[in-house]
């Protein structure tokens, strides 16, 4: 088999060691003769493998027990307004942080249910800082505060947790389970699995449960957390190919030292993008203001266009894959979630000194 570096933003590389288990489980998962894929979700197996996910991502977060975990479908897309519809209660107005893509679409969605203050916004410098809390316009009154850690697109990532007096909602997609966080701070926190979980539909939701059961009685059933938190994700069938794969992620987490050895990974792997760039004399450029820069997703930018091309046809070439940027902002990104090897990163960050040299 060719071995080639993904650098996808999403669906991404998962680890080589969990895809492997799987291929051996696939068609009889721990002598039942049953495929994961084959079971029923209500059945012991099943239920075995979700309760094992939830306990170790329990463990992995150290996710208090007054939080509820749910595996829910629908993408991060559609928490947009399953968090409006379920957290607004008696309230009007919902505070939103601006950072980008993630965040002006869940602005967007969230006009349809609540009045949406934007508390503070990037977009004057093109979205490449995170905007100082100090400046915030924060409502007392809003119902929570959502933000997005680590904006995919825009390689911009929060260093901190905010401070809010509301709830705080976090759409932690591209950055759950890459570094330590203080689950307590939050309020709700949710995340499309494909990038640092597993495979695309499964949407991950960690949320306090005296903010469960606030939902408008004509909405629909499917839209509930409260409903789904009743049910321990199994209100209907719940994506279980997904959950079994998310669940040897966990275990693979676990192996490498947990949350904190992935940390420590991440920075590393960051860290040589982030040299190579900002050591070849201008030939690279990241736009993203240094203290916000992204380590899950590294945004860069060439000199010219035909460059850029060059570029990408090259990587290519050499079975680095899938580094073209988003088509909305173009240019370079290099995504090295958790299951990014560090030996693919060394390998782009040669390439690119290589190439600067030969081009430059
Ligand atoms: C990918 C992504 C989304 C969209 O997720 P879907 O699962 O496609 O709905 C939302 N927010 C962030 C931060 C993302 O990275």
């Amino acid at each position: 088999m060719t071995q080639v570096y993904n650098f996808s933003a999403g669906p991404a590389v998962l680890p080589r060691d969990v895809l492997l288990q799987a291929q051996q489980e696939l068609l009889d998962w721990h002598g039942s003769g049953m495929s994961v894929m084959e079971m029923s979700h209500r059945g012991k197996e099943f239920m075995s493998i979700i309760h094992e996910a939830e306990t170790d991502l329990r463990q992995l977060m150290g996710i208090p027990a007054n939080y509820k975990v749910l595996f829910l479908q629908g993408g991060a897309l559609s928490q947009f307004a399953m968090v409006p519809l379920n957290l607004l209660g008696d309230k009007k107005s919902i505070d939103v942080v601006n950072t980008g893509h993630w965040s002006k679409l869940a602005i967007k969605e969230a006009r349809k249910f609540a009045e949406v203050n934007i508390v503070a916004s990037s977009e004057d410098r093109q979205y490449t800082y995170v905007p100082d809390p100090a400046s915030w316009r924060t409502s007392p009154d809003a119902a929570y505060l959502h933000y997005v850690s680590n904006e995919t697109i825009g390689g911009v990532q929060f260093p901190y947790i905010p401070d809010s007096t509301v709830p705080l909602v976090c759409d932690m997609s591209s950055d759950i389970l890459s570094r330590a966080v203080d689950v307590s701070r939050f309020g709700l926190i949710f995340a499309g699995a494909q990038k640092n979980i597993g495979p695309s539909g499964l949407t991950l939701v960690i949320v306090r449960e005296d903010l469960l059961g606030q939902l408008p009685a004509h909405m629909p059933t499917m839209y509930d957390y409260r409903v789904h938190a009743d049910a321990d994700s199994m209100y209907n069938t719940p994506p279980t190919y997904a959950i079994y794969i998310a669940g040897l992620v966990f275990k693979w987490l676990k192996q490498q030292g947990g949350v904190p050895g992935m940390a420590s990974r991440n920075e590393e792997k960051a860290g040589l993008l982030y040299h190579a760039i900002d050591s070849s004399q201008g030939f690279y450029h990241c736009p993203v203001e240094t203290p916000f820069r992204s380590r899950m997703n590294v945004p860069f930018r060439l000199g010219s266009p035909e460059l850029e091309a060059a570029f990408l046809a090259e990587a290519e070439q050499r079975n680095l894959l899938q580094l073209k940027g988003h088509r909305s902002v173009g240019g370079m990104r290099a995504s090295i979630y958790n299951a990014m090897p560090l030996e693919g990163v060394k390998t782009l960050a040669s390439f690119m000194v290589d190439f600067a040299r030969r081009h430059g």
